[in-house]
């Protein structure tokens, strides 16, 4: 019988006879952890959170709330940091998170074309590890790994450590299966590398974030493993020097895999959060990091200056570096840049912001949002670190309250002035809703929202994320 005083109530048993009712959680404790993001900043209010374990079940699920009129958010591992896998505070009706979690399905790797198809729940991890199991290597890696999915990754065309020699998720997207509102599927996972018919509606997926509809599996491109690589450490003293280190200090024969940058406050952070010592003999305002694939003996590291073509290449002979060959010592050098999200969270909540520039702008871009940023009168601590390589800047603040969204737009608007985005990497979310004509013009916004319109004439998919 339908309960049509407790429209809640009816919806449960609607989506319980859909997904079994062990599936649908309503108990606000089981809750929490789907409506509270990782970092603590973004919080939000749910009906009820449902957990699907087919495309089928995905599909109705869709139907039962589009019929209903109740919004849907798409939730992958809850590690997004823009607001945009929580649902916002209150909301008449109030919405369903859809965890993706149970579609984490890995098919077998084809050997042939070098692909694999995966379940939108599966988690980054596992993915690269039963892609390695076959000898393949799958193209992003970032440092929530363990906990962020594949969905979740193509819902925000996630960028991470290894840009620079693979590019973002889209470009290991070859075909994907996606649900709309309405409950009807789009699947195209044949993995054809060649397929000219018509708009690549699947692709339009990649950076959505949960706006048009739920993606339920991937079909994504694979690579050879690189070998064995070399990672160093090296001082730096600018934004400038730490950008010339990619060319001087590199071999240019050889690939360079990763290229990141961390600051003193944010290595000192790293330090004391995994209870180990400064990695360099001396301190320095920036420390880069450089893998390069070289068979894993250094010797993609130029080692003293050597003249090439005219130019002089090579670190000088009092440069700070330590360079790691063996796995262990890598993940020891690793760490100080992987745990900088974490270490800054473990002080209390704090505002992140992922950004990117033109790489010509980006000494002048982070030297400038350091001076923003460290004349803030409630600063306490901040971080301005990234992917060098991609003219990618995260910067980290603790001290401003939470809500506080001034210092937010002095750092985007700094960055609309040298031609950047607003979102690198992380995406729009909430967080960047209201900022989004900084780095996109008015047609662009009315050809998304027109998208958008289309294929969710309800709004029911993640209101408030991308467009406010
Ligand atoms: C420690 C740490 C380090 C990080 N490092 C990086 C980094 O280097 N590079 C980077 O790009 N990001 C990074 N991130 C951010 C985050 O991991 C990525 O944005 C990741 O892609 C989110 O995946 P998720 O499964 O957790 O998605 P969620 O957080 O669950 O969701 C993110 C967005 O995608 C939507 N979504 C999720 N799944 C689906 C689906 N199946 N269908 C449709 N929409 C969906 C959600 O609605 C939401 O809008 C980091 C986060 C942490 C906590």
């Amino acid at each position: 019988m339908t309960d049509i005083a407790n429209p809640v109530a009816e919806l449960r048993v609607a989506l319980a006879g859909i997904v079994g009712a062990e599936h649908v959680l309503t108990d606000p404790a089981l809750m929490e952890q789907y409506v509270v993001d990782w970092s603590r900043r973004w919080r939000g209010d749910a009906a009820l959170v449902v957990r699907p374990g087919s495309t089928d079940e995905v599909a109705g699920v869709l139907r039962a709330c589009s019929a209903r009129g109740v919004p849907v958010v798409s939730q992958g591992g809850n590690t997004g940091l823009v607001g945009g896998s929580v649902p916002a505070a209150g909301g008449d009706p109030l919405p369903v998170v859809l965890s993706t979690r149970r579609l984490d399905h890995l098919g077998n790797v084809d050997d042939l074309s070098g692909q694999v198809t995966v379940g939108a729940g599966a988690t980054l991890g596992d993915v690269q590890r039963h892609a390695a199991a076959a000898g393949w290597h799958y193209g992003v890696d970032l440092a929530a790994r363990d906990s962020a999915t594949i969905g979740g990754t193509v819902a925000t065309n996630a960028g991470g450590i290894h840009v620079v020699a693979f590019g973002m998720t889209r470009l290991q997207i070859v075909g994907i299966e996606a649900v709309l509102p309405d409950g009807s599927v789009l699947s195209h996972l044949a993995g054809m590398l060649k397929d000219n018919t018509g708009y690549d509606l699947g692709s339009l997926f990649c950076g959505s974030e949960g706006t048009l509809g739920v993606i339920t599996a991937v079909r994504l491109r694979l690579h050879r493993p690189v070998g064995r690589t070399s990672v160093a450490l090296i001082g730096a003293s600018t934004y400038a020097e730490a950008i010339d280190l990619m060319s001087s200090a590199v071999d240019p024969s050889v690939r360079l895999i990763a290229a990141e940058v961390t600051d003193e406050q944010g290595m000192e952070l790293a330090a004391q959060l995994n209870g180990v010592a400064w990695p360099l003999a001396q301190r320095h305002p920036l420390v880069v990091l450089l893998e390069v694939a070289d068979g894993g003996d250094a010797s993609g590291f130029m080692a003293g200056a050597e003249s090439i073509d005219g130019r002089t290449w090579g670190l000088d002979d009092d440069a700070d570096v330590v360079i790691g060959l063996d796995a262990s010592e890598q993940a020891r050098l690793w760490k100080f840049r992987e745990s900088q999200g974490e270490a800054f969270t473990a002080l209390g909540i704090t505002h992140k912001l992922d950004v990117s520039v033109p790489l010509p702008s980006l000494a002048a871009c982070a030297e400038e949002l350091r001076a923003i940023v460290g004349a803030w009168p409630t600063m306490e601590k901040f971080g301005v670190f990234g992917h060098l390589a991609d003219g990618n800047i995260h910067v980290e603040m603790f001290g401003p309250d939470a809500d506080d969204l001034e210092i937010d737009l002095a750092i985007l608007e700094c960055v609309a002035r040298y031609g950047g985005s607003v979102s690198a990497e992380h995406g729009v979310g909430r967080a960047k809703a209201g900022e989004l004509h900084l780095c996109r013009s008015a047609e662009e916004l009315a050809a998304m929202r027109a998208i958008k319109g289309a294929w969710d004439p309800q709004g029911l998919m993640n209101p408030g994320v991308v467009f406010g």
